[in-house]
């Protein structure tokens, strides 16, 4: 991307949440030796999120980009690893009360084989093992409480993410955009002006005036200032697929030796997370307000936290407009982050989505400038992300087993499904081929077979013949016992998490 006749093009970025610094960081990084300038605006009157302190092992690009490396940042924001998420409680089916959703493993070619294969013996009424707990490296890794640094990487290796504390990644990032030549003003702004055009031509703020740019970034979260306040872009929502829309979060007291994953248990009206950091445990609800009240929610997760809560720790609650905006990139302004949408944290896929949209949006501006083209392509490109990775983690509700609550009922019974989902669902149902109707769709780059694999027949969803006439397979029971031997023998080349101080140091 190159300014027109070399003069310089100004950037601004209205919002200073994690989206908006991980934007500023990029953007500078990639942009500001291209003749770009680019500032960010923040409000101290307006908090940002304060949540999102999980990730998927995509956000790993994001510090490489950057030349940050972990045994930095890691300490800076209490950070820990992830190898992957439990469900619990999601499904009771007995043997299926829980499971792991691992991140993948250079052994998992191999393991994932005999896992297909051992579910589609499943399907045909074979009394095989086909609980994904068996199959992966990162699960006997978490079980080990072994972290997935591997020691010998020509041997074994995998891939994982990081939990970390949102506020402290934010000024990490605050202060490593100074270092790149972010200029950071603090301000509120007050209305956004547009041009003859269309185009957004400047914000007008409480104590700065006027600020103009040429391209804008609107992070400001929830609200989206500027994308759907200003420019009126349409909002599609999400609330007939997925019913959630409230969250409380409180800290407790960190765990002397954490496994490193996070765990998502189900509850009355939805799930909590578990996610381990250095200085703190972050716990939060996420819930209906249409099945329960806020002081409800807040009380049935300190019910479930006990004696571990934080004496000094409030409850934080949130409200969640889930969907997504119909265009991400609409005349010289970007969105980015909750302005342009979030599904729910089940999976922990927001800051990725964030890093995608600002990678994408920097490649296609390259390619076609601000050609209609380009923009087109981008929003379907995002939309998709967006659609597919809410179909995922509608399975997790549709799936679900839970007879406890009005809420699972209807999230088993009334929740709207997209044709893509209904499709796959059929495939599985009827113990058809679902790596093939995966491909079709060609889908797997938002979630992988395994994936797939992993969660249906995580919560013991499998086709309603498949267990009438259940009968041994020595072949398969054997190729289990191979891999757990063979997992066990990986496991050795990852350190075991002595505590929670220590990890980064490996
Ligand atoms: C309950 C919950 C759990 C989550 N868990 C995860 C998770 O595990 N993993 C994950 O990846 N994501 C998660 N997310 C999403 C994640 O929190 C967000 O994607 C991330 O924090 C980015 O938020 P943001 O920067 O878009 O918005 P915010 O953090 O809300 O920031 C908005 C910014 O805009 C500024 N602003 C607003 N209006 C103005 C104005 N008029 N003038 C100037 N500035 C203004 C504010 O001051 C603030 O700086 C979760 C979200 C929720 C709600």
């Amino acid at each position: 991307m190159q300014t027109n006749n070399g003069e310089t093009k100004k950037i601004l970025i209205v919002g200073g949440g994690t989206a908006g610094w991980m934007a500023a960081n990029l953007f500078a990084k990639k942009l500001i030796n291209k003749g770009f300038e680019i500032s960010l605006l923040e409000s101290s009157d307006i908090p940002t999120v304060g949540v999102g302190e999980g990730s998927t092992p995509y956000i790993k690009r994001f510090f490489d980009a950057l030349d940050i490396e972990e045994s930095e940042w890691m300490s800076a924001c209490c950070a820990t690893y992830k190898g992957g998420i439990t469900f619990a409680d999601w499904s009771t089916i007995p043997g299926h009360t829980s499971y792991f959703h691992p991140f993948l493993s250079s052994v998992d070619g191999e393991c994932f084989n005999v896992f297909r294969q051992v579910t589609t013996l499943r399907h045909h009424g074979y009394e095989v093992n086909a609980h994904p707990n068996d199959y992966f490296l990162q699960t006997e890794l978490v079980k080990q409480k072994r972290l997935p640094l591997s020691l010998d990487k020509q041997k074994s290796d995998t891939i994982y993410a990081y939990h970390f504390d949102a506020s402290k990644l934010g000024e990490y990032l605050k202060k490593h955009a100074a270092s790149l030549g972010v200029k950071h003003i603090v301000d509120s702004v007050t209305q956004v002006k547009l041009a003859p055009s269309g185009d957004i031509s400047h914000v007008e703020t409480k104590k700065n005036g006027l600020v103009e740019a040429d391209i804008f970034v609107d992070c400001t979260g929830f609200s989206a200032l500027l994308i759907q306040k200003t420019l009126g872009v349409p909002f599609t929502i999400f609330k007939d697929n997925l019913y959630n829309d409230a969250a409380v979060a409180i800290p407790s007291a960190p765990k002397s030796q954490y496994s490193p994953q996070t765990v998502a248990t189900a509850m009355s009206n939805g799930w909590r997370w578990d996610i381990p950091l250095t200085t703190r445990n972050g716990n939060g609800y996420v819930y209906s307000s249409d099945f329960q009240s806020a002081d409800d929610a807040e009380a049935e997760l300190r019910r479930s936290l006990g004696d571990s809560i934080l004496t000094d720790a409030s409850a934080r609650h949130i409200k969640m407009r889930v969907g997504r905006t119909t265009k991400h990139w609409h005349k010289n302004c970007v969105a980015i982050g909750l302005s342009q949408g979030f599904i729910e944290p089940l999976e922990a896929t927001a800051l990725h989505i964030v890093q995608l949209s600002i990678e994408q949006f920097i490649e296609q501006y390259e390619k076609g400038d601000y050609s209609p083209k380009y923009q087109g392509f981008y929003n379907d490109g995002v939309n998709l992300v967006f659609e597919h990775i809410r179909d995922y983690i509608v399975l997790h509700y549709l799936t679900n087993s839970r007879q406890n609550s009005n809420y699972w009922l209807a999230c088993r019974n009334d929740i709207k499904i997209s044709d893509s989902l209904q499709a796959i669902m059929e495939v599985w149902c009827q113990g058809g081929d679902l790596d093939a109707e995966l491909k079709r769709q060609q889908i797997t780059q938002y979630y992988s077979s395994m994936s797939w694999h992993v969660l249906l027949s995580g919560v013991g969803v499998f086709p309603s013949g498949a267990a009438k006439q259940l009968q041994k397979h020595a072949a398969a029971d054997d190729a289990l016992k191979q891999i757990r031997q063979q997992l066990k023998e990986h496991a050795r080349f990852f350190p075991i998490n002595e505590g929670i101080f220590n990890q980064a140091v490996v």
